[in-house]
């Protein structure tokens, strides 16, 4: 099952904010038993942020973004989103008193601003923010199930859990593991991982990342992942194919 992420944002385009919410939701999606297909980032222009999710609908079975959602004037992801699919925008009554009995107890008045954080896509299923004002959104167009987040990385947060067990896959189970292999250059190492990945044959995805200590000295953290239908197969795979570097990196340094 595919999924894609859309982080919205004129400031992780311009390198203000680092993306950190596209490598959590990433993870998320990942552990849920998803292949994350397509992560875009877009920003805060109604039709690009419109293009993204067309773009997406239909091609992955799950969407999560975000950002937009917020008060100010370029927080604009809702109506980007439903002008898009042409879906009628409306008050959502829970959020409207939520917001209401909020701001009533901290003596401030109601604005169009706040009202905004109320307004969701007809249609939409409310995802309550425990952490700020904007909810989240779910949203089901086809056979896309659609996550609309906060951009602040704590409210984001604090729905990805929700979302994890709203969509987890029951017959997916994604694992990984890695090994810190010394004194090795990642040039020597790299045809016994491309023959493991044949012998493999697409069961398992082995991913060496360099970490070079200066000098001559290198370091090499070999991660092995695996995806299968049960979780003790995936860690299976997993230990079984790190015993195996490990193994080559005896052999290598033996030499
Ligand atoms: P708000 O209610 O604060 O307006 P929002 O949903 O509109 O929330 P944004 O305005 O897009 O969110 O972003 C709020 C803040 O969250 C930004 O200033 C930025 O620091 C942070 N943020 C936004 N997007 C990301 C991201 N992809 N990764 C990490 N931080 C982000
Ligand atoms: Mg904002």
């Amino acid at each position: 099952m595919k999924a894609c992420v859309i982080t919205i944002g004129n400031e992780i385009l311009k390198g203000k904010t680092v993306n950190t919410n596209a490598a959590e939701i990433g993870r998320m999606l990942y552990f849920a038993g998803y292949d994350v297909h397509r992560g875009i980032s877009v920003p805060d222009i109604k039709e690009e942020i419109g293009n993204a999710f067309r773009s997406l609908v239909g091609l992955c079975d799950v969407i999560v973004s975000s950002g937009g959602l917020g008060p100010t004037f370029d927080d604009i992801t809702v109506s980007s989103f439903a002008d898009e699919f042409k879906i009628p925008i409306v008050v959502d009554a829970e959020i409207y008193k939520t917001i209401k009995a909020r701001i009533e107890k901290r003596g401030v008045e109601m604005t169009k601003e706040r009202e905004k954080m109320a307004l969701v896509p007809k249609g939409s299923t409310v995802i309550r923010n425990v952490e700020g004002t904007a909810p989240g959104i779910e949203y089901h167009l086809q056979s896309t199930k659609i996550f609309i987040l906060p951009g602040v990385p704590s409210e984001m947060r604090s729905m990805l859990k929700h979302i994890e067990n709203r969509i987890k896959l029951s017959n997916s189970f994604y694992f990984e593991d890695s090994v810190l292999v010394t004194g090795i250059y990642e040039a020597s190492l790299a045809p016994y991982i491309t023959e493991l990945m044949e012998e493999y044959n697409g069961k398992i995805y082995i991913k060496s990342h360099p970490m070079l200590k200066g000098g001559e000295e290198s370091e090499i953290e070999v991660e092995v992942s695996a995806k299968s239908e049960k979780l003790e197969s995936s860690k299976a795979l997993v230990t079984e194919v790190l015993r195996k570097i490990s193994k080559i990196e005896t052999q290598l340094k033996s030499r």
